[in-house]
């Protein structure tokens, strides 16, 4: 974790805290380290951390993860922005990322796996309930279910 004094002012109205009013900066004050931003004109470096900014224009922090290629992808991704079929746009942020694009496309095949695993499960779900719900009072064997001890839970489920 990142400590710098005196930023807790930014998160309580200006005020700052006990410690920090009471050990002010003895040398000139510092900032925090710059969150890495690619280089456009020398890729696929980044930027010397002398020339990039803490700050957006506005003088606000900048967004947490706001060059972060793996984050960004996935805010494209499940935006819709990007897919795997989508070569040009895939090369388009392998480029303006600084990534390999092998490893913009591995990632884009694990985040559509994830969503296929996803949507498998959710229709296995309805799958199971609406067989659940379908099924009639004499196709259980309450035998069985009582002498396994899930007759109680399954009468509950409705
Ligand atoms: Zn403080």
């Amino acid at each position: 974790m990142e400590f710098l004094k005196r930023v807790c002012s930014e998160h309580s109205d200006g005020r700052l805290c006990d410690f920090c009013e009471s050990h002010p900066w003895v040398g000139p004050e510092s900032e925090r380290i710059p969150q890495p931003i690619p280089d456009p004109k020398n890729p696929p470096h980044y930027k010397s951390v002398f020339c990039t900014p803490v700050r957006n224009d506005d003088g606000s922090r900048r967004d947490p993860d706001d060059w972060q290629p793996r984050a960004q992808l996935k805010r494209l991704f499940n935006s819709s922005e990007i897919t795997l079929n989508d070569t040009d746009a895939i090369k388009e942020y392998a480029t303006k990322f600084a990534v390999d694009e092998k490893y913009v496309r591995s990632y884009l095949e694990h985040l559509t796996t994830l969503r296929l695993k996803e949507s498998i499960r959710s229709t296995q779900s309805q799958t199971d309930k609406s067989k659940r719900d379908l099924k009639r009072y004499n196709e259980y064997d309450w035998l069985d279910m009582s002498l396994k001890g899930i007759a109680t839970t399954n009468c509950q489920r409705t």
